[in-house]
């Protein structure tokens, strides 16, 4: 598998370009869609293979508290990504988390032969790829693609999908899966009230 290849996306959303593939497949190791999903990190042998499928090496060099840190890195950027719908502020405990494993990062700057600058790791293994992720995060944010990469905000979803759309104005994973369930709920609840009125 390519290390950037961001999988495969609900409904055939266009999925997140280029390098932010990593952080979209990274954020998405765990779709608990109505609770029936399954996590690719349930455990540590789960996140090693996970890893060396991109390439970051792993397999028995992952421990309990590797996978515990790369949950925690998973979830503090999918609620930061959930921010994004409306453009809030990131709290700061999730700041905390991202802070804390930059500290550990193994990060290098090179530059492309079209001039620009990218975060490469050094070496490999769970910290890699942890440092990658928050490398393409930093990229993302540069050129203004970042606040594009939002979380489902659908009950029990939290799939992270790219906002294409020219007025950024994309609300779900994908209409077919959760716009059009809790546009259902939203009408059905409406319809309960205006029973209870009547
Ligand atoms: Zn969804």
């Amino acid at each position: 598998m390519e290390r950037f290849d961001p999988g495969r996306q609900p409904s055939g959303r266009t999925p997140a370009p280029g390098r932010l593939g990593l952080v979209q497949a990274f954020a998405n190791s765990f779709w608990d869609l109505d609770g029936g999903g399954a996590d690719e990190w349930a455990d540590a042998a789960g996140y090693g293979r996970w890893l060396a499928a991109r390439g970051f090496g792993g397999g028995e060099r992952v421990s309990e508290d590797d996978r515990v840190r790369a949950i925690e890195l998973r979830e503090a950027l999918r609620r930061i990504a959930l921010g994004h719908h409306d453009g809030v502020a990131p709290e700061a405990s999730d700041m905390v988390v991202l802070n804390t494993a930059a500290r550990s990062a193994p990060l290098a700057l090179r530059f492309e032969p079209d001039g620009s600058a990218i975060h490469v790791p050094s070496g490999d293994g769970p910290d890699a790829a942890l440092a990658l992720v928050l490398g393409v995060v930093a990229e993302a944010q540069a050129d203004g693609r970042w606040s594009r990469v939002k979380a489902c905000p659908g009950p029990h979803c939290g799939w992270l999908f790219y906002d294409a759309s020219r007025n950024r104005s994309r609300q779900w994973c994908s209409m077919e899966i959760c716009g059009n369930r809790v546009k259902g709920r939203e009408f059905r609840a409406r319809r309960r009230g205006a029973q209870e009125v009547a």
